[in-house]
Order: structure tokens, then C-alpha cells, then sequence
């Protein structure tokens, strides 16, 4: 089972931040910003290239709310998927980062 699903079912613990039936958001361990949570769905999905439509429209909802409840939404915020190698995804768990808390920089390399 990999590291998320392992969050996902409670064997890891994780500071969780927002949680429903189908997604999981949680601080990451390593934060890059002032604020940084990660959401993912409770299902295990490899990445943004294998994800359905029906659980990205569950996403963008969870997302959105979780942005709301954290007051993110107020200032701004960041969402990211990294995808594959050149992407930089470490873990093989589809997960949007959720960013912000101060005005963010934007380095592409
Ligand atoms: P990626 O590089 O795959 O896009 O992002 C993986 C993220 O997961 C990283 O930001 C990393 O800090 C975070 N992470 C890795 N292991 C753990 C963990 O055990 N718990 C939490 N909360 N975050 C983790
Ligand atoms: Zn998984």
C-alpha cells in the first residue's frame, strides 16, 4: 500500500485539516510555504493522468471548500499536481498542494 493510502487509512498519522468521504486534506510534513496542505482522493489514483472526470469534479468541490474553511480563499492561494518525473511526483498518489498564506514566488526551473 503506498504512503497516502497508508494516511488515507489511518496507519500513518497525519494533521488533517478537512476530510469527507472521498478526499483527505492534510498538512504536508515539509511545508514550502507559510501554509501548505495537501488533498487527495481517498482513492488510490497513480496521478493527474489516470484521474477521471467524476473524481475531479469531487476535487475541485473539496478543494474549494477547503480553501473556504482555511480563509485561503480571502488572499489567494496556489494549487499544484506534480506529474511524473519531470513533474517532480515523489509520491505515487495523485495530491494537489494547496499553498499560500504569503504572496507566493513563481520559479518554473
Ligand atoms: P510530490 O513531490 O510528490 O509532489 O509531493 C509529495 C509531498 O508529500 C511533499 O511535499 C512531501 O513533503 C510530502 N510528504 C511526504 N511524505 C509525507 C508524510 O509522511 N506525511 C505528510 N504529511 N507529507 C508527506
Ligand atoms: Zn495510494
Amino acid at each position: 500500500m503506498c504512503l497516502f493510502c497508508k494516511i488515507v487509512n489511518k496507519e500513518i498519522p497525519s494533521n488533517i485539516v478537512l476530510e469527507d468521504e472521498n478526499f483527505l486534506a492534510f498538512h504536508d510534513i515539509n511545508p514550502k510555504a507559510p501554509v501548505h496542505i495537501l488533498a487527495i482522493p481517498k482513492i488510490h489514483v497513480d496521478s493527474f493522468n489516470e484521474v477521471s472526470p467524476e473524481t475531479m469534479a469531487g476535487m475541485t468541490s473539496f478543494i474549494q471548500q477547503l480553501a473556504k474553511e482555511t480563509k485561503l480563499d480571502k488572499n489567494g492561494y496556489r494549487v499544484i499536481t506534480n506529474i511524473g518525473e519531470n513533474g517532480g511526483q515523489e509520491v505515487k498518489h495523485l495530491h494537489f498542494h494547496v499553498l499560500g498564506g504569503a504572496k507566493l514566488k513563481w520559479d518554473h526551473f
